[in-house]
């Protein structure tokens, strides 16, 4: 079972769909299976892959208001394996249409369910708002992953989604979980960036993604050349964040597999939540029990140490193969639906992972000039 990741903040132009798009593209030059999904009436994740509008064309709108099947919907990008599911401007009637629509709230979930098998990533871009597009989204998904700036009201704003994300999980998706908040157009020059940060990460604790997206030209221009950073400029500081920030989830499966593991050797079912400030009780997200210690103390030492990171991500792909296989059998995010049996995991797959990592070529300096 793939993971579906929600990338979600009712706040405009936070690099959502910067966020979305690099860093679908990033699961898919590690070599899994990707797809997008546009969620957004803007249509931007759309076009920022080369994608022309086209009101014909099978899209978003068309799989919520169930008039056609995400098999139709699926458009190959130039990137081998990364698909997306195209929105266009017309998907901002379905807030309307769908008011009153049976299930309106699992339409995005239920047309996503023939085929999210096939990938191991399914990153949903979500528009500004808080509206039942965000919600089908926060409800097909697995984590929600948040992109904000370090601005001083960072915390007031992010409340709301916060509380969304709580009701959300009260009444359709108890397992909804928190990938990761990740700052973006991130300067650590000033203080005021450094003093945000700091605050988030009392806040968050590990939550926190370590690696920071920097502001970088390059990932504003890529999109009006409708490429991913990646395919625009392989070797700027934009594309290797992005990356990285790909590199830090897929690590991060594998250390809540591993707790996952220890926790079933000790007999433990149950395994303990902390550094969650909206994490439900009952959650076997992230266990913090013997936890390794983080790599960098703060996203700042962390942006500041990146260089010396691997960001070659194709080496961790059969690891992410076999977390994939174990999540086949033990994500708990189908109990809505009551589909998926659980069975046991186990950590051969973390101690492989962690093998090839240490094999890995560390990152090339980065393009300072980016
Ligand atoms: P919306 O809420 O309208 O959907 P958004 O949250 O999806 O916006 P983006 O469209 O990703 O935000 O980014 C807003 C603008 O900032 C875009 O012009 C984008 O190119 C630019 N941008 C995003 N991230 C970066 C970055 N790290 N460096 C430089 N420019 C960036
Ligand atoms: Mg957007």
């Amino acid at each position: 079972m793939g993971r579906v990741i929600a990338v979600a903040n009712q706040k405009g132009g936070v690099g959502k769909t910067t966020t979305a798009i690099n860093l679908a593209s990033s699961f898919a030059a590690a070599e899994v299976n990707t797809l997008l999904v546009d969620c957004d009436p803007q249509s931007n994740a759309s076009s920022g892959l080369g994608l022309v509008k086209d009101p014909e064309r099978i899209s978003t709108y068309h799989l919520l208001m169930g008039a056609a099947n995400a098999e139709e919907a699926l458009k190959e990008t130039a990137l081998k394996q990364l698909w997306i599911i195209p929105a266009h401007k017309n998907l901002i009637g379905a807030n309307i249409e769908l008011v009153d629509g049976e299930r309106r709230e699992f339409r995005l979930k239920d047309a996503l369910a023939p085929i999210r098998d096939r990938y191991q990533f399914v990153v949903l871009d979500c528009p500004p708002a808080l509206d039942l597009l965000t919600l089908n989204a926060l409800v097909a998904a697995d984590a929600v992953l948040i992109p904000m700036q370090a601005e001083y009201f960072a915390l007031e704003g992010i409340s709301e989604l916060l509380d969304t994300v709580e009701r959300i999980r009260a009444s359709f998706n108890p397992d909804l979980a928190i990938e990761g908040v990740v700052l973006t157009m991130f300067d650590d020059r000033t203080n005021l960036a450094q003093q945000v940060t700091a605050e988030l990460k009392r806040y968050f604790g590990d939550k926190l993604c370590a690696t920071t997206i920097p502001r970088n030209i390059r990932l504003a221009e890529a999109p009006s050349h409708g490429k991913a950073a990646l395919s625009y400029d392989i070797k700027s500081r934009g594309a290797e964040s992005y990356m990285s920030l790909a590199k830090e989830i897929i690590s991060h499966q594998l250390s809540v597999k591993e707790m996952a593991a220890a926790a079933a050797a000790r007999g433990s079912q149950r395994a303990v939540v902390v550094n969650d400030p909206v994490a439900p009780e009952t959650s076997t997200e992230l266990a913090t029990i013997e936890q390794p210690p983080a790599e960098a103390s703060s996203p700042v030492d962390a942006e500041e140490s990146r260089t010396e990171e691997p960001v070659q991500l194709s080496s961790t792909q059969a690891s992410v193969e076999e977390i994939r296989a174990e999540e086949s059998v033990s994500s708990p995010v189908e109990t809505i639906q009551g589909q998926q049996p659980a069975e046991e995991t186990g950590p051969a797959a973390v101690e492989e992972i962690r093998s090839e990592e240490q094999g890995e070529v560390p990152a090339e300096e980065m393009d300072k000039s980016a």
